[in-house]
């Protein structure tokens, strides 16, 4: 099963596509994490694009398509992949039906997350993850449950992205209303989108999304 994550910053995606991957053994391909990882390693690629992501601007179509083939290169065809941040642009959601093809496989869903956007930036000015093993949290929605301790690995040190600040978060919504969200019609006519309350608590969201996949609970 392949499936696209779709929703503005601090919609949940990440934080539902770890989920999934946990239960479900799917992987996560999150072209946010893949570019932060390629900034603090300072290879070609990272130098290049470090500044358009502080400013919370959409980094180039071919970077981030390159970055996804390369990710479903190396994955056994039986893996399901969840597409989380990708494709935010009508060209990339072109090149993946193109990546899709050479790696024989179809998109099943595209889920929607919908949100308000008034709460976008608490969610995001909010944000934080565990600094060893990337485990999301947020100061007032999701707490570790002993406070200054990762729940899932034990380690005690945490961080924050240095693009979610409140302008930043500004720039980053402008940009998907303005080029992500005009790519949803593509999904549409295909009959694979599905919309699912983001506003909802965190564990009703990965319900829903989990319905719609065909997870039993
Ligand atoms: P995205 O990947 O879409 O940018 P995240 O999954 O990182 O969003 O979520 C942004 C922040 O909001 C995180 O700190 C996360 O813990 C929190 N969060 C995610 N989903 C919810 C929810 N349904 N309700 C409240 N807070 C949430
Ligand atoms: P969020 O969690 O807010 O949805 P991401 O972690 O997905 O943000 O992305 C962080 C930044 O990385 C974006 O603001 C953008 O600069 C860059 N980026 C990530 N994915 C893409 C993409 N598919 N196309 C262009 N730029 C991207
Ligand atoms: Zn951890």
């Amino acid at each position: 099963m392949n499936i696209i994550l779709l929703g503005p910053p601090g919609a949940g995606k990440g934080t539902q596509a770890k989920r999934l991957v946990e239960r479900h053994g799917m992987r996560q391909l999150s072209t946010g994490d893949m570019l932060r990882a390629a900034v603090k390693a300072e290879t070609p690629t990272g130098l290049r694009v470090k500044a358009v992501m502080e400013a919370g601007e959409l980094v180039s179509d071919e970077i981030v398509s390159a970055l996804i083939s390369d990710e479903l290169e190396g994955m056994g065809r039986q893996t399901g992949a969840i597409f989380d941040g990708y494709p935010r642009t009508a060209e990339q959601a072109h090149s993946l039906d193109a990546i899709l093809r050479d790696h024989h496989r179809k998109l099943d869903h595209v889920i929607e997350l919908e949100v308000d956007e008034e709460a976008l930036v608490e969610r995001i000015t909010g944000r934080y993850t565990c600094a060893y093993c990337g485990q999301g949290y947020h100061d007032k929605f999701e707490r570790p449950k002993v406070e200054g301790t990762c729940d899932k690995c034990g380690h005690h040190e945490f961080k924050r992205r240095p693009d979610d600040n409140e302008e930043t978060v500004r720039t980053r919504l402008a940009e998907y209303r303005a080029k992500t969200a005009p790519i949803l019609p593509i999904y549409e006519e295909r009959g694979i989108v599905s919309r699912v309350d983001g506003m909802a608590d965190i564990d009703e969201v990965t319900g829903a999304t989990e319905a719609i996949l065909g997870f039993g609970q």
